[in-house]
């Protein structure tokens, strides 16, 4: 059984429940003292609320954390990942393209230039609908992560560019100012 109450919402009487998680008794009487599901346990006759929290639903100018899936010659395409600042699961589309024009601040002639399928890059929503337009063009936004093509290791950044301290290959990409200093 699972019913969606408010505070202070009558969810049992103590004659049948024990009061549990989310739940307050008053007068024999057991209420919500949150939002949420309420469940109501016939094994070890609990009343529990659950809390729900408002679905992270993304809208423009949001900070989102995304992998790049693929690079073509007009856009760059990826899955986000997560919101930045925000821990709670993304609800909706989570395909996104980035294009070429909204890449960088500076001029881009090969999207593959600037980012590589794997990177994980923070991005800026442009707009949700009818798809998901990212940007990248301000100094926060890039390539905060990003393996080296040949031998598969982090890379680490060198200026504008990225190096490899495995085997010294260099590769250039779009790269956010705080490139290597985010965690998951
Ligand atoms: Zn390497």
């Amino acid at each position: 059984m699972s019913k969606f109450v408010l505070p202070g919402d009558e969810v049992a009487v103590v004659e049948e429940y024990i009061p549990a998680e989310g739940t307050y008794e008053h007068e024999g009487i057991i209420r919500a003292s949150v939002a949420g599901k309420l469940s109501l346990n016939d094994n070890d006759m609990t009343a529990t609320v659950k809390p729900v929290n408002e679905p992270n639903i993304l809208k423009p100018g949001d900070n989102v954390f995304c992998r790049i899936t693929d690079v073509r010659a007009s856009m760059a395409v990826c899955e986000i990942i997560a919101s930045d600042g925000n821990d709670r699961d993304i609800t909706g589309d989570k395909s996104a393209t980035i294009h070429v024009s909204k890449l960088s601040s500076e001029y881009v002639q090969d999207v593959g230039n600037e980012y590589r399928p794997g990177d994980v890059i923070r991005a800026k929503v442009l707009q949700v609908k009818p798809s998901v337009q990212l940007s990248t063009q301000e100094p926060h936004y890039g390539a905060i992560k990003a393996l080296c093509r040949k031998c598969r290791k982090p890379m680490e950044a060198d200026g504008k560019v990225l190096k490899c301290k495995a085997c010294e290959r260099t590769e250039t990409r779009t790269i956010a100012d705080d490139y290597g200093c985010v965690e998951f």
